[in-house]
């Protein structure tokens, strides 16, 4: 299975360059505003990223409105709405978190009151866009207090999927809890084909997998696997355009070939460190052993929020806590 997925992955590698040419090339649209606007590609056409204002925020648009899979940063709330109002003079309906990361949730407040509900509620002080996460989102950003009230899911839901469907498409949120934190959430949209991931997908770095957040590396192999169920590769008419879209946390936009690498990464370096627990070594050990070697100057860090180390750290005490099977 691991050989087929490499296999495909090294045919599929050359191509993506091609692919993603053809995307930058072919539909990228400018941003009309002035000033400091942020980088936005259309990825279909009814769907948009916007890069640069924290987390990659998703724009679905349709007969309905406008979807926003993440928000942002709050400090760049006012040109993430710039860069939607380029895109489309359609309300903002909904926002779906895909964590309770500052960076995919600080825009909410801003943008949710822009919004225009989905269904009325006759108790709203004033009508708002829904704001739509996991429960972990709201419990997370309710304990940690450092947001606004404002910035909280308005709607949550605790089941294996929510689905629902807008702008006739089908728009399926898929519980991943326990991968990147315990509140992710990937989103698919059926009938454009695209699927924004949050930061399990986060191709700027190894995937971070925060043990405070209740993260952990089986989650995270889980949620890349769950991810790759999902994802069609252009097979086999490779030279084609077609196949489904990713839109990582973090990073460009990406595909089958891109999930594979990066679960392949991850899958690697997890059994090399189980590998080096089974030998008995320390964390200090593990991390001289350079389990990340090959991967290390591609996706790894010495400084910064998530070094090399902590990536190391957080999956030996993860493997070392994890019960005998
Ligand atoms: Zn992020």
């Amino acid at each position: 299975m691991g050989c087929e997925w490499m296999r495909m992955s090294r045919l599929l590698y050359g191509l993506r360059a091609l692919a993603l040419s053809f995307l930058a090339v072919c539909w990228t649209v400018p941003v009309l505003a002035q000033g400091d606007a942020l980088e936005t590609i259309q990825i279909r056409p009814n769907v948009h990223v916007i890069f640069g204002a924290g987390g990659n925020i998703t724009v679905h648009v349709g007969e309905d409105g406008v979807i926003l899979v993440d928000s942002g940063s709050a400090d760049m709330a006012d040109r993430v709405l710039e860069a939607v109002e380029v895109i489309t003079d359609q309300p903002i309906r909904m926002i779906i978190n895909t964590s309770a990361d500052a960076d995919h949730v600080g825009g909410n407040q801003a943008l949710a009151a822009t919004g225009v509900p989905i269904a009325g509620d006759a108790f709203a002080v004033a009508p708002t866009a829904a704001i739509v996460a996991h429960e972990n989102v709201l419990l997370r950003m309710a304990e940690e207090g450092e947001l606004p009230y404002e910035d909280w899911p308005t709607e949550t839901y605790t089941a294996k999927l929510r689905s629902m469907y807008i702008n006739e498409d089908g728009v399926v949120l898929m519980r991943q809890t326990g991968a990147h934190t315990n509140g992710d959430s990937i989103v698919h949209f059926r009938r454009a084909d695209v699927i924004a991931t949050g930061d399990i997908l986060d191709l700027r770095q190894f995937p971070v997998i925060d043990p405070e957040k209740g993260g952990s590396i089986q989650g995270e192999l889980a949620a890349l696997n769950t991810l790759l169920d999902i994802t069609i590769p252009a097979m086999p008419f490779v030279l084609k355009p077609h196949r489904t879209l990713v839109v990582p946390g973090h990073g460009y936009i990406s595909d089958y070939a891109e999930v594979v690498e990066y679960q392949y990464m991850v899958n690697v370096i997890r059994d090399r460190i189980e590998a080096l627990l089974d030998k008995g070594m320390s964390l200090e050990q593990v991390i001289d052993a350079n389990p990340t070697a090959g991967f290390r100057e591609r996706y790894g860090s010495d400084t910064g929020p998530w070094t090399t180390d902590m990536f190391v750290e957080a999956i030996y005490n993860d493997l070392k806590n994890a019960p005998e099977e």
